[in-house]
């Protein structure tokens, strides 16, 4: 005991600084390192009726010690017929628990060159792992149709074939599928070769460039496409027949974007072509195959005449992050996954940075400071990080993974969102081109291979001449991130102080941050930066009747406390300071009141005292904070008191704005306007929900008359005020559409009635194939929060677990229950949590348990601080 006491105490000491830069020999990772494949030939047939396929491979080995095993990975696949140069391998072993496929060669393979054949079966799956399976109504005639796609990432290319499939064994594929006459195929790279086959069409694809497996892609169907080129690269738009036009603005926008890259990394797009494929279901969001890239439909698509602006944002923003991971993931690939944020992060950032660059009027970097609410808009937000990351159940952006279900768990919004908003952090210490050019040295430097987070700070550095492995070591090795506390003293100065922010815990550790602070004093013309090394630092000559206000912009990763006097003269230049500091000490505000040091009337008093505005991102703040307070006090006499208070803020916005569209007005306007309604609805606004009425009427009659952007708040409000004739209604729309996009607002709305007749009817939708499976099963979620109804939620996921866990992919796999206890306030509620878990859930599902838990904690204490503080 007292042993690990102490080993662990130095491993917390020595904790910071422990990696070394990318070297293949001692990459984490199951599978041993003396045999490396280089090339795979890869032949696939589906059997679309029975759900099946049949597939041999060549793999190409390069021995590099002698040994008598190999051990790859393989799922779900049952394998015959190994052979090795030519000769039959007597003894083959399937662990099906860990993965792992071991052959044993009947003699010892020396080093060199050598082959491997194989051949295999496996299935097509319902849910997005490996080779899939989606159902969708064809555009135009309403035929039910059937289409293939594959999701690999994170261990599941070795559902489709067997593979060494961890990051670093890169290798070349070489793919060939045999596919229905009509249907198109597409891969990462070109057709090479088709011919007509028994059943079908054979289609050879060119072999790719050296990469990772988890990147390998296949897709087939009856599809459409649009075309064209930029820097000699063909661009291709894919989608299931009859929507290809609806991939237009796709396809004009990747050109910006694609050229924008080759000329940010230095190094041009390295294949000859770029696909990217509208998928209608059988996984959510995108994922960045090289050269093949998948989306889900809505995250690709746009009609001009029936998507809203924030489809349009939307897309223009994950294709900004995909293409980006063409580069930083693809070509050059983090070698293991404990350093997921570097692609996740990185991508994640360089999206924004280009999505901002050339959408200046969207203000994303503003938006992006808004806090969580998933019912909204899927920003990449970094107040959710930091939201999540004052919590205990937090980690490291740089994680330990050991395991396959590890590496699902670590695609959360610390990698992603606290990845980006330190990249961005650091990016304005070095200043822009610095930064850039540490990039491209850094993309040179491991193209073609894999490379770990100190291989990023080397680069940096080097070009810099800055520590920057030091400055990071706090940000990407520590949990959590600073508040930093001003307190005025006397002769001009001011005493600035960093802890750890936490909520709902305390956390002893005392962790020092580097923090790139930066300063602006009243009256100056221009922010003044300083990094803050040390727990303590004093700033001189701030006179004592100046406001300071720090983190200018509110770009930085941490949160300012100010002394009170400091606090005084911040409120009283409120009506000049720009849209950007305002958001930010609303943020900041906010977060204090979650975390208790200050009451709910610090954050409405501020509030109350903002100058009247319709800046988007300043009500956005406002809209999603009182959100949180209003579900949060469900059941309560206090929930009628703070709803009348909340529409008294919020209504003189909307009037201001009008409740429609103006000629040239900004996009910004529009989306607030969408925002605006919905809320003032929830809140029982009459006027508000009198024009949902008016709206949803006029709809019915002719579609085109209610603007794309109210559609969702129009239909929410007249569900959440309607009866069961209106769920009919809602239904049959659904039921009908062939578009994507309108059936999710469709379904969307009827997850807001409150009868719990059709609470139970909702539901129910979730075991049907009306929806993509990768949508139905976020009904369940939807309907707990919206509805104010967990209980029936949760009642109905634990009678339907087998069904519904079918249609779950990997990355939710783990915490998908769990997460359906995060709208619980009843502390009751985390023991039944943990009771369910011990008996039903596997040891993947621990982390989630607990963040769950931890939630149904936090959300107890703070409706009970809540309730208290408006009673008063
Ligand atoms: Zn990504």
């Amino acid at each position: 005991m007292r042993f690990a006491l102490l080993v662990y105490f130095c491993a917390a000491v020595t904790a910071l600084h422990a990696e070394q830069p990318f070297d293949f020999a001692s990459t984490p990772g199951k599978l041993p390192k003396q045999v490396r494949p280089t090339d795979y030939a890869i032949w696939i047939k589906p059997d679309i009726k029975k759900l099946t396929f049949a597939g041999r491979e060549t793999v190409k080995l390069n021995v590099e010690q002698a040994t008598f095993q190999l051990v790859l990975n393989a799922a779900d696949l049952t394998v015959s017929d190994a052979q090795l140069d030519g000769k039959i391998i007597p003894r083959t072993k399937f662990d099906a628990e860990n993965e792992l496929l071991t052959l044993t060669a009947p003699e010892e393979l020396t080093p060199g060159e050598h082959t491997l054949a194989l051949k295999f079966i496996g299935k097509i799956n319902q849910f997005g792992r490996g080779l899939f399976y989606g159902k969708y109504q064809e555009q135009g005639t309403g035929a039910k149709k059937i289409f293939l796609g594959t999701q690999f990432e994170a261990t599941d290319a070795r559902r489709l074939f067997p593979c060494w499939d961890e990051p670093a064994f890169r290798a070349r594929f070489q793919l060939t599928t045999v596919v229905p006459e009509n249907w198109m195929a597409v891969s990462n790279m070109p057709v090479a070769t088709e011919k007509k086959v028994s059943g079908g069409r054979e289609v050879e694809f060119q072999p790719s460039p050296s990469m990772s497996s988890y990147l390998v892609v296949f897709c087939a169907g009856e599809f459409d496409a649009v075309e064209s080129d930029v820097d000699g690269v063909k661009l291709r738009i894919t989608t299931t027949r009859g929507k290809g036009e609806s991939a237009r603005y796709a396809l004009e926008v990747t050109a910006q974007i694609l050229h924008y890259y080759n000329e940010y990394f230095g190094i041009p797009y390295p294949l000859s072509k770029l696909d990217q494929l509208a998928i209608p279901g059988g996984f959510g969001g995108a994922m960045e195959n090289w050269g093949g890239i998948t989306y889900y439909e809505t995250a690709l698509l746009f009609d001009p005449a029936n998507s809203s602006a924030a489809t349009k944002q939307t897309v223009y923003e994950v294709i900004a992050h995909e293409v980006a991971h063409q580069w930083f993931g693809d070509l050059v690939t983090m070698a293991w996954w404990d350093n997921l944020w570097l692609n996740e992060g990185f991508a994640s950032w360089m999206g924004t940075k280009c999505t901002a660059r050339f959408n200046p009027q969207w203000e994303v970097w503003l938006q992006k400071n808004l806090p969580r609410d998933p019912t909204r808009r899927t920003g990449i937000v970094k107040e959710q990080a930091m939201e999540g990351d004052a919590h205990v159940t937090t980690h490291a952006i740089q994680q330990k993974i050991e395991t396959e279900a590890d590496a699902n768990n670590a695609f959360d919004d610390i990698t992603y969102k606290k990845g980006q908003s330190f990249l961005r952090m650091l990016e304005s210490f070095l200043g822009e081109e610095s930064f850039r050019d540490g990039i491209r040295r850094y993309i040179e430097a491991h193209k073609y291979s894999n490379s770990t987070t100190v291989d990023l700070w080397n680069a940096l550095s080097e070009v810099s001449g800055k520590p920057v492995a030091d400055i990071a070591a706090g940000w990407t090795e520590q949990p959590g991130f600073p508040v930093v506390n001003v307190k005025r003293e006397t002769n001009n100065k001011v005493a600035l102080s960093q802890e750890r922010f936490t909520i709902n815990f305390r956390d002893n550790a005392h962790f020092t941050w580097k923090i790139p602070l930066t300063y602006l004093i009243d009256g100056q013309s221009a922010a003044a930066t300083l990094l803050m090394s040390e727990k303590t630092v004093t700033l001189e000559d701030v006179p004592a009747d100046r406001a300071l206000k720090l983190n200018v912009e509110g770009a930085g990763n941490y949160r300012v406390a100010y002394d009170e006097a400091s606090w005084k003269l911040l409120l009283a230049t409120l009506p000049g300071m720009n849209v950007p500091d305002q958001v930010n000490l609303l943020s900041d505000a906010w977060a204090f009141v979650q975390e208790g040091r200050q009451p709910l009337k610090f954050y409405t008093d501020l509030v109350d005292r903002l100058p009247a505005s319709t800046a988007l991102a300043v009500r956005e703040q406002i809209i999603n904070s009182f959100g949180s307070i209003d579900h949060l006090l469900a059941g309560t006499a206090e929930r009628e008191l703070f709803r009348r208070y909340a529409r008294g803020v919020l209504r003189p916005t909307l009037d201001a704005l009008g409740t429609q569209p103006k000629a040239d007005e900004p996009a910004t306007a529009s989306l607030l306007r969408a925002s605006l309604i919905q809320q003032l609805g929830l809140f029982g606004d009459e006027d508000v929900i009198k024009t949902c009425r008016q709206n949803f009427d006029n709809y019915l009659k002719n579609p085109a008359s209610v603007p794309p952007d109210l559609r969702p708040p129009t239909f929410a409000i007249i569900m959440r005020y309607g009866d069961a004739t209106t769920w009919q209604k809602l239904h049959e729309l659904g039921l009908k559409t062939a578009s994507t996009e309108d059936k999710q607002y469709y379904y969307d709305a009827i997850a807001f009635a409150i009868d719990p007749k059709l609470i139970q009817k909702s539901l129910a939708i979730t075991l049907t194939d009306e929806l993509p499976t990768s949508r139905a099963v976020f009904m369940v979620a939807k309907v707990a929060r919206e509805s104010d109804r967990p209980d029936l939620a949760w009642e109905f996921a634990k009678k339907n677990l087998k069904p519904l866990l079918a249609k779950v992919d990997a990355l939710n796999a783990n915490s998908y229950l769990p997460s359906l206890f995060a709208f619980f306030f009843d502390p009751a509620r985390i023991e039944e949590l943990k009771t369910f878990a011990k008996k039903n859930l596997s040891e993947a599902s621990r982390k989630p348990v607990e963040i769950a838990s931890d939630e149904i904690q936090f959300r107890a204490d703070f409706r009970k601080r809540l309730i208290e503080q408006i009673r008063q």
